[in-house]
């Protein structure tokens, strides 16, 4: 335990130190390269906000963890860098989820690797023709790989940013790779919640903010983070689901929410002047599937009750 506790200060050290690294490397140019973040894990940094692969080392193998095709840094430009760096092939690709921007090109390692998802991904690949590698070995909650002597956990805690989306741990080296649920401390990590289930969203900032053995958090489209970075979000996405909820309540419009719910103490956090608008739309649908307004059935209520047009005056039910 004493050791643990050691290490974790270390860790944080050389997050904070690879975390600057990077964010100048961004800065610099965006020709594509490997970034040491822990002894045996690396990411990839390229164009700033690209999806981050994620490359685990081991003398028996390596195993990478998302690609995008949107940016130098592809799939087929990290093949050839890890051909070119290691002698041991890719034997596990790990997709976080099921959005393209996360998984796009990976088959290129089909000739070696065996890919790993949460089943509900698979299902959300098949039918909508992604571009990527079909997994071969799917999980519901938990699964272990142990490739070189080191074990990665793979967690599921339900439907969150998508009903599929897993995290990937390797709690000896304190490294819990995160993606599409956080960004960083102070930032907003979402653009919408389009295929989110919010409430096991919040639940799940609070699991992944506790995990034991995580000194350094690897988010999808950014540099390292700590776990506070999923407290922040947290704090956002509650505050933002109870005010547009009160206004609907209220009866408000989702003009008038988008106008009224300014979220200004959030007003320092990354992305949010960007994605406040559509994070409000997505939350305002997802909070109209949720609840049920009072019935008021008196002339000229209708529209004010089902905002978008049910035709509660024309069903010619008989008398
Ligand atoms: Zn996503």
């Amino acid at each position: 335990m004493k050791q643990r506790r050691v290490s974790s200060g270390l860790m944080l050290l050389i997050a904070a130190f690879f975390f600057q690294h990077s964010a100048s490397q961004d800065a610099a140019d965006g020709s594509p390269r490997l970034v040491r973040i822990t002894d045996s894990v690396f990411r990839t940094v390229h164009r700033p906000g690209a999806t981050n692969s994620v490359v685990i080392v081991t003398d028996e193998g390596l195993a990478v963890i998302d690609g995008t095709c949107r940016g130098e840094g592809n799939p087929e430009w990290l093949k050839a860098e890890l051909g070119r760096l290691y002698d041991v092939p890719v034997k596990y690709v790990i997709l976080s989820h099921d959005h393209e921007d996360h998984i796009c090109g990976l088959q290129v390692f089909d000739d070696t690797a065996v890919t790993v998802s949460h089943a509900s991904a698979r299902e959300h690949i098949v039918r909508e023709g992604r571009n990527t590698s079909i997994p071969d070995v799917v999980f519901e909650e938990q699964m272990e790989i142990h490739l070189g002597g080191k074990t990665l956990f793979l967690y599921h805690f339900g439907h969150t940013h998508s009903n599929n989306l897993i995290q990937i741990h390797l709690p000896e080296e304190g490294v819990l790779i995160a993606p599409d649920i956080v960004w960083g401390e102070r930032a907003v990590a979402l653009p919408d919640f389009r295929d989110a289930h919010v409430e096991n969203l919040i639940e799940t900032l609070g699991v992944l903010a506790r995990l034991d053995n995580v000194d350094i958090v690897i988010p999808g489209h950014a540099g390292p983070t700590t776990q506070q970075g999923f407290l922040d979000f947290r704090d956002y996405v509650v505050a933002l689901r109870d005010r547009v909820l009160n206004e609907m309540v209220q009866g408000a419009s989702i003009e008038q929410i988008i106008e009224r719910v300014t979220m200004d103490d959030f007003a320092d956090y990354l992305n949010m002047a960007t994605w406040r608008r559509t994070n409000i739309i997505s939350m305002w649908d997802n909070m109209y599937r949720w609840r049920e307004p009072n019935y008021d059935d008196s002339p000229g209520n209708y529209q004010s009750l089902y905002p978008i047009g049910y035709p509660i005056g024309e069903f010619g039910l008989p008398e």
